[in-house]
């Protein structure tokens, strides 16, 4: 449904009315807390003052993952964001519950991200999930969803889209984090289901758990601003990286032995097949074995925690098409401000050493 054809009338969200040129905050109630009071969802709608597409912005659909929500606190805060045409929803906290007790999870223990496009009579979950998806995602045209890397680990930014969905490739090329990677998403979760109803929607990966970290908040900012210029909702040209990576391959490295990880990559480093990515050693610093890049790659995630446990994920990796790929995926997030702040600062977090 396209709701951004009804321009010259206001428009109602939640009982607020939204005129063209108007920037309001409404609140989307979605469930009852145990203690019987509404639990809503806190959002800000903005109206160009032409006639456009309608787009979400949503953060923390994990309760702990609040890189975006900062990112979204800060677009509606600064003046950045002149709409001039359509509808931005900007939603700084999707899972509420979750985020009261800074938890990925649901109070019961249910994954929000699993349980789209909902069920009116289901579990909790499922009843939140279908009030968000009917309320939001089927009045909205385009969706992008701000995320960060589980517990324990740091993703560098990047965008994950469906291939073969020219919409989703437009919105991720339009993005501008410089690594995109292939993928519908898991079945149940937001951007695959609103996807399938017509609503193309993009995910964005950066950084941790429980911060708001500048330079990811930075690069999420870029791309959402980079994306409503692309739907000429802004004025002006998203500001792109001179290049962007697709990847349709990635890969956990995990830890072999138990023991303690000496680093030698960081996030967003590229490697070569055959480079040392991590030597593990027991407490008292005898080696145990060394993890070894099986391919030529880009570092797109990696546990923050070098003590490990034989499977458990240490870095996960990019398929790049070859060493000279790789060389020139460096150089152009080299030449990328956003993208080498992210770089630089994601790596000042990990004690990186060079390999024996
Ligand atoms: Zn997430």
């Amino acid at each position: 449904m396209v709701s951004g054809s009804s321009h010259s009338s206001s428009q109602s969200w939640f009982g607020k009315s939204v005129a063209p040129g108007e920037s309001v905050n409404s609140e989307l109630l979605i469930t009852e807390s145990y203690s019987s009071r509404d639990v809503g969802i806190s959002l800000r709608v903005i109206r160009g003052l032409g006639d456009g597409p309608t787009v979400f912005v949503s953060g923390a659909l994990h309760g702990d993952e609040i890189n975006g929500t900062g990112a979204i606190r800060s677009l509606i805060a600064d003046d950045d964001l002149k709409l001039t045409a359509g509808t931005v929803v900007l939603i700084p906290v999707l899972n509420v519950l979750g985020f009261e007790r800074h938890s990925r999870y649901l109070p019961d223990r249910r994954d929000l991200n699993r349980c789209f496009p909902g069920n009116a009579s289901g579990s909790m979950a499922t009843r939140m999930a279908k009030v968000i998806f009917d309320a939001i995602v089927r009045r909205c045209d385009y969706g992008v969803d701000l995320h960060t890397a589980a517990v324990r680990r740091t993703n560098y930014p990047n965008v994950r889209a469906d291939f073969r969905n020219p919409d989703c490739m437009r919105l991720a090329e339009a993005f501008g984090a410089g690594v995109i990677l292939d993928g519908k998403g898991p079945k149940g979760s937001l951007r695959r289901e609103a996807t399938l109803a017509d609503c193309p929607t993009i995910v964005v990966e950066g950084g941790e758990v429980w911060k708001v970290e500048p330079s990811i908040v930075d690069c999420m900012k870029r791309g959402v601003l980079n994306v409503l210029k692309h739907l000429e909702m802004m004025e002006g040209e998203p500001e792109l990286p001179i290049g962007q990576v697709k990847i349709k391959q990635t890969k956990w490295i995990r830890a072999e032995r138990g023991g303690f990880m000496d680093l030698h990559v960081s996030p967003g480093s590229t490697v070569t097949a055959g480079q040392p990515i991590a030597t593990n050693s027991t407490l008292v610093h005898q080696d145990q074995n060394q993890l070894i890049a099986p391919f030529d790659g880009i570092v797109i995630g990696m546990s923050t925690l070098p003590a490990v446990q034989p499977g458990e994920p240490v870095v996960h990796l990019g398929r790049l098409a070859g060493a000279k790929s790789a060389r020139r995926v460096e150089k152009h997030s080299q030449a990328d401000d956003v993208q080498r702040t992210a770089q630089e600062h994601l790596s000042t977090n990990i004690q990186i050493v060079d390999p024996n």
